[in-house]
Formats: structure tokens, sequence, C-alpha cells
């Protein structure tokens, strides 16, 4: 690949990604794109395959047929290294982010240090300097039992985000957590988009999709039924069962 299809390709590029689990079909078709500093949100049913897309993407999930591309590279080739990819990916998902046994500034750095392989001061100083961006310097050295669930989930954020990958994958990282500890974690999430990071995320919250999101995409039963702006998806869908699924939800 040269430098410039690198500059030109978006960040994600699914391209007719099929999946099913023995005989059930949870992906039928995908094609979705993600540009770069983009935030695109999947809204959908539980079960409608959100969590199995952002798996696919992970590698966590092989694709049974089509494509993806990461910054234009074919990362579905049985050849590619799957470390590579995923030290290239910052993962949040709902539940059981943080190594229980590690402190806090363990946990954000141990990627850097053991993956990328920086040392473990300058990993320490980039660590603590990403917990002082969330506000949680004074914590970094207690063990996640004693945080909140949303300041774990912050702390996960910062994980997932140490060594600066090129791509964020989100999935529901609010929906264990108490209504009032929603917020701070989506507020990280919009720091986050307005300091330029590309962001692929399932949520229920539509309220925040609707603010946050460049991108909505709806999905139900494993097909985009419709993606759009916002504005078009939550005020104007096109489709009659985008209609549907968000009235069920008012
Ligand atoms: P969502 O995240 O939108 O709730 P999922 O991607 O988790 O949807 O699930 C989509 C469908 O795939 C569901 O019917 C689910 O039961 C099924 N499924 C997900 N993971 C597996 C798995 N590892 N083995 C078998 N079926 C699975
Ligand atoms: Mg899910």
């Amino acid at each position: 690949m040269t430098a410039a299809t690198q500059t030109i390709a978006p960040v994600l590029e699914l391209e007719n990604v099929y999946k099913r689990f023995g005989d059930q079909p949870v992906l039928r078709g995908i094609n979705l794109t993600v540009d770069r500093h983009e935030v695109v949100v999947l809204i959908g049913a539980s079960g409608s395959g959100k969590s199995t897309l952002l798996k696919t993407v992970n590698l966590l999930e092989q694709v049974d047929d089509g494509r993806i591309l990461l910054a234009g590279e074919d990362i579905t080739d049985p050849r590619v290294k799957v470390d590579a990819v995923r030290a290239r990916i910052g993962v949040v998902f709902q539940h059981y982010n943080l190594f229980p046994h590690m402190n806090v500034i363990d946990n954000v750095t141990l990627a850097a240090r053991k993956v990328v392989g920086t040392s473990r001061a300058d990993a320490e100083r980039t660590g603590l300097a990403l917990l002082e961006r969330i506000g949680l310097a004074d914590k970094a050295k207690e063990f996640p039992d004693r945080l909140s669930g949303g300041q774990q989930q912050r702390v996960a954020i910062a994980r997932a985000i140490a060594t600066d990958p090129e791509l964020l994958l989100l999935d529901e990282i609010t929906s264990a957590l108490d209504p009032q500890l929603v917020g701070e974690v989506l507020d990280l999430v919009r720091e986050l988009k307005a300091a330029g990071s590309t962001i692929m995320m399932a949520t229920h919250e539509m309220s925040f999709a609707r603010r946050v999101a460049d991108r909505v995409v709806y999905l139900k039963d494993g097909v985009i039924i419709e993606s759009g702006t916002p504005e078009q998806i939550f005020e104007n869908p096109e489709r009659e069962e985008t209609r549907e699924f968000l009235s069920r939800l008012r």
C-alpha cells in the first residue's frame, strides 16, 4: 500500500460483511464506512447484531463473507496479524473492562508497556496525563473495585486510548451503569470526539446519539435499514421500520 492510499482511505470500511452463528444469520451484507474523526453510532433492538458487528472489526469474530478494511488494509485476510490489528483499535465493552488485580495506572499503561514496548516511566507519564485529563489522577493507585462504575468506565476509556488507536469501538459502555453515572461517561466520549477521535459505538442512549453522532446507523436483524445524520434519522426517517423502532422507545 502506498502512503497516498493510506491518507485517502477511510479509517474503516465494511464491504458486504456476513456473519452467522450456526444456522442463524446475524450480519447480512453490511456495508459501512467510518471516516477519520467521524463518530458513527449504531442503534437497534437487542439482538440486531450491533455487538457482533463491533467484534468483527476487532477480529473477535471472523466474518463468513465480505471484507473489512482498516485504513485501506484488508484485516479479514487470514494472513493478517491479529495482535497488530488489535493494537490499532481501542475497545470498551459494557462490563468487566479492567483487570481487577491491577491498580488503575497499571491498567491504563499495560498495553503501552506490553504491546508497544514503551518503558514503564514513559508509559506512566502518559498514563497519568490521561488520568489527569479524565479527572481521576488521584485514583492512579486504587484498584478497580474501589471506583464507582462510572469511574471504572472512564478508566477503561483511558486505557483504550492510551496507545493512541486509529479507531475506538465502544459497545453499550453505559448500559450497566446507574443512571446518575451515565452522564460522566458520555461527557468523556464527547470530549474524545472534540479532540478528533474516530469512534464507532453501539448505544441505547438516543439523546446522546442525537447530540454526538455524525452518523446514526439503524440495524435490524443484521441489516442496515437506514443511516444518516441524527436529524435525518430521528426527525425524518425515510423507512417505516426506523419510524417504528424509534416510536417504541418514546
Ligand atoms: P446486539 O448487540 O445488537 O444486542 P448481538 O450482536 O449481541 O446483538 O447478537 C446478535 C445475535 O447473534 C443474537 O441473536 C445473539 O443471540 C446471537 N449471538 C451473538 N453472539 C453469539 C455467539 N457467540 N454464539 C451464538 N450466537 C450468538
Ligand atoms: Mg450488544
